[in-house]
Parts: C-alpha cells; sequence; structure tokens
C-alpha cells in the first residue's frame, strides 16, 4: 500500500498515471466519439469503467484522470462519476438513489436549480421533497425522518446565506436510519472539506466553480463510497451525463493550482470581508468564518479554510438601492457563477420555505478573486459612500 499523500501533494500527482500520459507531465486532450477494436472478441469483452476503453460515453484517459484525482483528493472514497455540468451532477446522484414513493430531505439554504429540479421534476416523478431548516441538528431532523424518507441533502455552506450545518453529525444519523446522505461541496472542495471522510455517502462539487477556476468551462463530479459509487456511476451513463474532453482537460488543469488560488481567495475574501463588517452601511457579513455566521462553530470544527464566496446585508435602503450599489462596482464583474479568478457581485435573494433568515435589509454577494485587495476595497469604498 502507497503511503496516502497529503492534498497539496495528490494536486500534483494525481491522475497522472505513466500509462495515461505517456511520457509528457499530462495526459493529453484527446477528442473523439467511436473506440475502434480489433476484433470482435475484443468489443465483445470490453465495458465501460475507469481504464477501459468501451465508447465514447465512458471517456479515456482525458476524463479518467480527472475522476481519479478526484477520488485521490477523498480519503475513503470508491470513485468519481463525471457530468457535464454541475446542476447534472445533482441530479443525476438525486436520481440515482431516489424511486417513486420515495421522500427527499432537502435543505432550505440549497442552490436555486436543484431546488427546482426537485420541485418540478422529482413531483412529477412521484418523489416528493421535504425543505429543512439549514440550521437543525441531526437530532430535529431525524424527528423528521418519515417511513418513506430515502435521501438527506445538505448545502454547506448554504448558497447565498452560507449556513454552516453539523455535517457529520447529521451524516452519522441518516447512515444510522438507512438514509443516504448527499452533500453538494461546491464552496469548499474536497480541499477545505474532505467530505467523505466526514461521512457523507455521495459528494457532490460543481466543476465549473473552484476546480476549473478560469471561468470558461462548466463540469460537474459526483464522488461516492463503495456502497453508492456503482449505482451513482451507472445512473450517470444511464442519463447519458459524460464530461466533454476539453472541458474534462481544462479542468485537470484548473485542479494543479486549487490549492494556492483558494488560498488567496482565502486571505483577499477575510481581507474584504473584515473591512465591510466595519462599515456603517453594512448590518452584517454572512461568512462562515465570521461568528456572526449560523453554523460557524461547525465550520471552525470540520473545516480546513474558507473560500472566496461570501455575503453581506446592507444596513437600511432597499432592493432598489442595492441594485444601484451593484451598478457603481467598477471592479466586479455582474454575473452568475463563481470560482474564477475574477471578481464577482450578484443581488442575493435567498427563497426560504422551511425557514426565516434573521437577517433584515438586502444582501449582496461576492466573490473575491486574485485581484488586489486593496483595490476591490476601494471600489466598495466608492460604491458604498453613496449609499443608499
Ligand atoms: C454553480 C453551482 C452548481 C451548478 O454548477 P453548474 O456547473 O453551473 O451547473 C451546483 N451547486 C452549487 C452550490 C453551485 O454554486
Amino acid at each position: 500500500m502507497a503511503r496516502r499523500r497529503r492534498p497539496d501533494t495528490t494536486l500534483v500527482t494525481g491522475g497522472r498515471r505513466k500509462e495515461w500520459r505517456g511520457h509528457l507531465v499530462n495526459p493529453p486532450v484527446d477528442r473523439g466519439s467511436t473506440i475502434l477494436f480489433d476484433t470482435v472478441q475484443e468489443l465483445r469483452a470490453s465495458g465501460p469503467g475507469l481504464g477501459r476503453y468501451y465508447y465514447g460515453l465512458h471517456g479515456w484517459p482525458t476524463q479518467w484522470a480527472l475522476a481519479e484525482a478526484l477520488t485521490e483528493l477523498e480519503p475513503g472514497a470508491a470513485g468519481t462519476a463525471l457530468a457535464e455540468t454541475g446542476l447534472a451532477a445533482v441530479t443525476a446522484a438525486l436520481m440515482a438513489v431516489l424511486h417513486s414513493g420515495d421522500e427527499l430531505l432537502m435543505v432550505d439554504s440549497a442552490y436555486g436549480p436543484t431546488r427546482h429540479f426537485c420541485d418540478v421534476v422529482l413531483t412529477r416523478l412521484g418523489i416528493a421533497t421535504r425543505y429543512y431548516d439549514p440550521l437543525a441538528t441531526a437530532e430535529d431532523l431525524e424527528a423528521l425522518l418519515g417511513d418513506n424518507t430515502r435521501a438527506l441533502f445538505l448545502e454547506s455552506p448554504g448558497s447565498q446565506t452560507f449556513e454552516v450545518q453539523d455535517v457529520p453529525g447529521i451524516c452519522a444519523m441518516a447512515r444510522r436510519r438507512n438514509v443516504v446522505s448527499l452533500l453538494d461541496n461546491t464552496w469548499a472542495t474536497s480541499l477545505l472539506f474532505p467530505a467523505i471522510a466526514h461521512g457523507v455517502d455521495i459528494s457532490i462539487q460543481a466543476l465549473s466553480k473552484y476546480v476549473g477556476g478560469h471561468s470558461d468551462l462548466l463540469l460537474g463530479s459526483i464522488t461516492a463510497n463503495s456502497e453508492y459509487y456503482d449505482r451513482v456511476q451507472r445512473a450517470v451513463w444511464d442519463f447519458g451525463h459524460a464530461a466533454a474532453p476539453d472541458d474534462a482537460w481544462l479542468t485537470s488543469r484548473g485542479l494543479r493550482t486549487l490549492g494556492i488560488r483558494l488560498k488567496r481567495h482565502e486571505e483577499s475574501a477575510l481581507t474584504v470581508a473584515r473591512w465591510l463588517d466595519e462599515q456603517p452601511q453594512v448590518a452584517r457579513i454572512l461568512h462562515p468564518a465570521f461568528e456572526s455566521c449560523p453554523g460557524h462553530e461547525y465550520w471552525k470544527r470540520d473545516f480546513k479554510g474558507s473560500a472566496g464566496l461570501f455575503s453581506f446585508a446592507l444596513s437600511g435602503g432597499d432592493s432598489a438601492a442595492r441594485d444601484h450599489l451593484i451598478d457603481r462596482l467598477e471592479m466586479f464583474g455582474i454575473g452568475y457563477s463563481w470560482g474564477g479568478f475574477e471578481s464577482l457581485v450578484t443581488p442575493a435573494e435567498p427563497i426560504r420555505t422551511a425557514s426565516s433568515p434573521d437577517w433584515e435589509g438586502p444582501l449582496v454577494r461576492l466573490q473575491i478573486g486574485l485581484e488586489d485587495p486593496g483595490d476591490l476595497i476601494a471600489d466598495l469604498e466608492q460604491a458604498l459612500g453613496a449609499y443608499p
């Protein structure tokens, strides 16, 4: 048994098998659909799986190298399936474990399109979704389990509002009660929160964000333990999900620098958030590393750091004034997604049905990129100066 390497080393070595990269440092980007066999016997003997040439849907070293590196970053994981977007990874993972008549417990702070899929598609398939408060404890959630509850979905920290959940406690309870746990781990990545080691059965990442890191691709991953990996991979193929070679290759390239980029995102985001916290126009910072963040104690206990995405609540003003503030910013692109090298801003307008957030005032979400934080602060200062 090879000694398990530390994550920063795995970022460099992961997936770079000699038989996949040849004499070069990186596995190549190969494009194709058909795999050719020499004989019918060879064709018949083949099948899908990591390391087995079969058909374009199932990939070749360009995709396998990325999947293997992502698995290596998750102690306890059995494998990783790739899908063409983060959302496809979320929906394929849900479809892998849910059946008609089942109930899903979904965190109320989930990514919007995840919520939409549950409300529209799962409902149509006869699968009920019940939303729960992101601050619910394992005990609270155990009390919510019904006879048909099959799966419990977590997202920690939550989209837009950043509540941190007791992931290990909740997942241990779920396992005891024979309920599968799924986590959207896009904010933290495996580096800041190795999910499988914390008891999660199925961990999903939108690789479009930090792992890709350059705002130039869409891709998603599902990493699972040995109990669930086969059925997740099977569902991904059954729905025809695949990772395009160029996007997989770019994501592998992004992965090599994920560690240093995340550190810089973290430091700059903390610098900006601490500055914002002192401004009279700012009522509250919603950032897992701040004590004011619900679930901060879980972040402190479980996470190895923080990422570059957070929100803040403005003091006074209304959503129109908030929108004008955003329009005045010059260094921040206005647009969805995050995790790239550049700073972004969006209005945050969380949908909640099972919980009521306890702040007042409109919310702004910032993705802090790799620019000099001093320039970002100067920009925020000019924009806030005219608020409301
Ligand atoms: C962006 C995002 C997704 C979806 O990723 P895409 O690649 O854009 O489909 C899923 N979950 C979270 C938390 C996200 O931020």
